[in-house]
């Protein structure tokens, strides 16, 4: 079990551990262990208005996977 820095929620990684064509948020969660987009752009990115997140905390853009948030402004 992991623990987001940002919303503190105990959580199980989507993969045991970083690999090959995993997404980033799912590499990142062995890294700093955002569990999600979501967590990584509130602590990270800022706030995007134009970014949308589904029940996972994964990142959209006008409809469309965004795997990476746009630098910070
Ligand atoms: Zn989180």
């Amino acid at each position: 079990m992991k623990q987001c820095p940002e919303c503190l929620k105990d959580y199980e990684p989507d993969f045991p551990e970083r690999r090959e064509g995993a997404e980033p948020y799912q590499n990142e969660q062995h890294k700093i262990g955002y569990c999600s987009d979501k967590c990584f752009d509130e602590a990270i990115s800022g706030h995007r208005p134009e970014y949308t997140y589904d029940e996972r905390g994964r990142r959209f853009e006008n409809g469309v996977r965004k795997l990476f948030a746009d630098p910070p402004r």
